[in-house]
């Protein structure tokens, strides 16, 4: 999205629309007896100020949104009049509202993103030792079942407390 202000200032954002929340559940008559994500904040207008399940949206695409927010960056920075590159958004087609975070969270984000290309370019160069993951607590045990490095009989990670290595017998260890 392209966008000024009055003083001429000129900005883009990444807008990525999802739509979660907008298929089972959906109650296109009474957004208040609808999906989680159908019910509105006090300040609609604010795309700022997110309940629970906007803020699990951005989350779960944090690393996704991020990596659009520096491919724009860098566009930008090669660029003789460059715009400012706002904090990226959802527009969550559920409830047709526009969610962000602020600039302070965005620089967190930023950070978490290039830890994680640092990371994989170390693990492409074999250069990661399994002490250096941080592995995922029990609760989040489902983002290690799409994890590369937790697939097949031998388990290169997984979850903290599950058994890595050669499993026996996969349900024992079942994630
Ligand atoms: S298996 Fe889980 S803890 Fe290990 S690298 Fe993959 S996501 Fe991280």
């Amino acid at each position: 999205m392209a966008l000024s202000d009055e003083s001429n200032n000129r900005f883009l954002m990444a807008v990525d629309i999802k739509t979660e929340g907008s298929l089972y559940g959906f109650n296109q008559y009474d957004s208040l007896n609808g999906t989680p994500l159908q019910i509105p904040v006090d300040d609609i207008e604010n795309r700022f100020k997110l309940n629970s399940s906007e803020k699990e949206v951005l989350e779960n695409h944090s690393f996704q949104l991020a990596l659009y927010h520096h491919v724009l960056d860098s566009i930008q920075k090669n660029s003789k009049d460059g715009r400012k590159i706002l904090p990226p958004s959802i527009y969550v087609a559920a409830s047709g509202r526009l969610v962000s975070w602020n600039d302070s969270e965005q620089k967190n984000k930023q950070q978490d993103l290039n830890e994680l290309l640092n990371w994989i370019a170390k693990s492409s160069l074999n250069q990661i030792e399994i002490d250096e993951i941080r592995r995922q607590p029990p609760e989040k045990s489902e983002i290690c079942s799409k994890c590369p490095y937790n697939s097949g009989p031998i388990k290169l990670c997984g979850p903290l407390e599950s058994e890595i290595g050669l499993i026996e017998n996969p349900l024992d260890n079942a994630n």
